[in-house]
């Protein structure tokens, strides 16, 4: 299974590339490069990471198929969002991948993106709980950690920084491929777990019933099981309902 669901993913197995890089780990890490790029690297702001963020995103959008405005698909995800254009200050932006795979993402800059086959495959409310969790990762900066862990191990980008460029220097391909990593990179089980408890609080805070977020799981779980492949070394789903229960309880 190549294609998988992020939402049912969260194996601590990239918990040193998904987590926060720590002081010791990031000057290791450090050391271990070469030239200018050291300096570009030590002095990567926030600003540089969502930048890429944002020109990553445009190269996903031009390389997936986006569901034109006024399609069904189209239509129902910004009925869904609607009145949810920004999330406790970050700027958000809604847009369906026709693709089956059942799969949703969010970026450092507020891109949001809901493949088809995820609104194909639970109602409204769920799939407003599963993009209240994805905007978890963005919020509690999840997304951001990723994004910058991947340009300082990117070899473009060190190439780039090297030679006195910055991320205006990286290629499409080059930015294509930092976004795939990206949102196909798995969070720690940590992770998962906070961004579920933001959901809850997300869908609470706008009067929904935060109950959606336990469903959407266990909608993916009915339909998609949890043995096999990539799905038998992720967490369990009984312990993300229990952390949901509680959330949702206020423990
Ligand atoms: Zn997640």
């Amino acid at each position: 299974m190549k294609k998988f669901i992020h939402i049912l993913l969260s194996a601590g197995l990239l918990l040193t590339l998904t987590g926060c890089v720590k002081d010791g780990e990031f000057n290791m890490a450090s050391a271990m490069m070469v030239g200018a790029g050291v300096l570009q690297a030590a002095t990567l702001d926030e600003k540089q990471v969502v930048k890429t963020a944002s020109l990553s995103a445009k190269e996903l959008d031009k390389k997936n198929k986006v569901a034109p405005a006024g399609s069904k698909y189209d239509v129902r995800l910004q009925r869904i969002v609607r009145g949810l254009e920004n999330a406790d200050g970050l700027r958000l932006n809604y847009k369906v991948y026709l693709d089956k795979s059942v799969n949703a993402f969010a970026m450092p800059d507020g891109t949001v993106r809901v493949h088809s086959g995820l609104l194909d495959a639970m109602p409204d409310d769920q799939v407003l709980a599963v993009i209240g969790h994805e905007i978890g990762h963005v919020k509690l900066k999840h997304s951001y950690n990723q994004m910058r862990s991947q340009l300082l191990t990117n070899a473009a980008f060190q190439a780039a920084a090297s030679t006195g460029g910055d991320i205006g220097a990286l290629t499409s391909s080059q930015l294509g491929g930092l976004a795939y990593k990206a949102i196909n990179a798995r969070f720690s089980q940590r992770d998962e777990l906070a961004a579920d408890r933001y959901a809850v609080e997300f869908l609470r805070s706008r009067s929904k019933d935060p109950q959606a977020m336990t469903r959407s799981i266990k909608t993916l779980q009915a339909k998609y099981g949890s043995g096999g492949g990539f799905l038998s070394s992720h967490p369990s789903n009984p312990q993300r309902i229990d952390n949901l229960e509680k959330a949702i309880d206020g423990q």
